[in-house]
């Protein structure tokens, strides 16, 4: 018998990100919608999975879910590329276009996934910094692609977790300046007040990524896609996805959900009136807190440390996300936008706490 192979030395150093999981009443932490989807969509649903031929492999490059999407962004079908949530997606471009000897650009504090997947995938990482208010400074955009020559950059807008859109001039000099791919995270695109999916075409190196998780209540079905050239496209379908990754229950649930746009939007509204309250009553507390063009808000404790203000809250039986220990964050926790009661019983136990 052999012995069990030592790690990947790369592997080793990555921390793996993991979100507390307590039981609670009021659980705020990883950015969910708190709404399930209609129950129409449900039912429709069952009903499509009662009559699937499930001995058969799906339509292995999603031909009718690409279609609906390219027609719900007005692009082309060859323009959309589909997989297991938005973080395989990622990994399957950072399959494709990093690896050994290349590098992807980062600028913390930011979605830590965006690192450890690239480490993942033995591409190195290469951090900038974001200012004090968390904007991203041209010059260190500059510093950053100019050391590192990054094939893919990475921003995130909104930015998971400090909350901001980055604006559009900042994704357009990054696009001008960035030596390989731009990469748009937009899995809270549907919450900001612009996209950079009017930017997408087949002579620009930018793909934006989207997921069902949060916007439209699908965390649990776990698909995501991108839009991008059709040569990028392309090369994810025939170059880094396995044969058949995205099931058939799946295409299915992607396809139908889409015919459940206005109640999506319903959702979105409500949860962006919710965060605005949220906002004014935090203003009220002694915490630094930030403008949030998403479904959560950072904030940071004026006077008590992060990590006590988290386990306080915890045994009130409301769970946000502790930042404390990420890059740039020391002291802040994020809550994700729930239902007005949760979001009460939130800014209930938290004025209470402080
Ligand atoms: C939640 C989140 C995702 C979603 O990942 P999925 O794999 O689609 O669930 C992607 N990017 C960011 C920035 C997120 O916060």
């Amino acid at each position: 018998m052999g012995a069990f192979p030592p790690l990947r030395d790369d592997l080793g150093v990555m921390a793996g990100y993991h979100s507390a999981q307590v039981e609670v009443d009021v659980r705020l932490n990883t950015n969910e919608s708190p709404l399930p989807p209609p129950p129409a969509f449900l039912a429709g649903l069952a009903e499509a999975v009662a009559a699937f031929p499930m001995h058969r492999y799906p339509d292995r490059t999603c031909q009718a879910l690409r279609a609906d999407l390219a027609n719900l962004h007005g692009l082309q079908p060859e323009q959309v590329f589909v997989a297991n949530g938005s973080n395989e997606v990622l990994q399957c471009l950072l399959l494709a276009y990093g690896g050994p000897g290349r590098a992807a650009a980062v600028f913390e504090p930011t979605y830590a996934m965006h690192a450890t997947i690239a480490r993942m995938t033995g591409t190195a990482v290469a951090s900038g910094a974001r200012a004090d208010d968390f904007t991203l400074p041209g010059v260190e955009v500059r510093r950053v692609l100019a050391e590192a020559a990054p094939s893919v950059t990475f921003l995130c807008s909104p930015n998971n977790p400090t909350g901001r859109a980055e604006p559009k001039d900042v994704v357009e000099e990054v696009l001008e300046l960035a030596p390989g791919l731009v990469v748009v995270d937009e899995a809270y695109g549907q919450f900001a007040s612009w996209s950079s999916l009017g930017m997408v075409g087949d002579d620009v190196p930018l793909v934006v990524t989207r997921t069902y998780s949060k916007t439209w209540s699908m965390a649990g079905a776990r698909l995501g896609y991108l839009l991008g050239p059709a040569q990028v496209v392309a090369a994810l379908w025939e170059k880094a996805a396995l044969p058949y990754h995205v099931d058939a229950v799946k295409q299915a649930a992607g396809r139908l959900a889409l015919r459940f746009t206005d109640e999506m939007e319903d959702r979105v509204a409500l949860l962006v009136s919710e965060r605005e309250r949220i906002a004014a009553a935090l203003a009220l507390l002694p915490l630094d807190t930030w403008p949030s063009d998403a479904n959560f808000l950072l904030f940071r404790p004026r006077a008590r440390a992060g990590r006590e203000v988290w386990q306080d809250l915890v045994d009130r039986s409301v769970l946000v996300r502790d930042c404390s220990s990420w890059p740039r964050l020391a002291g802040c926790l994020r809550v994700t936008v729930g239902t007005p009661e949760e979001n009460d019983a939130f800014l209930t136990a938290l004025e209470a706490v402080l």
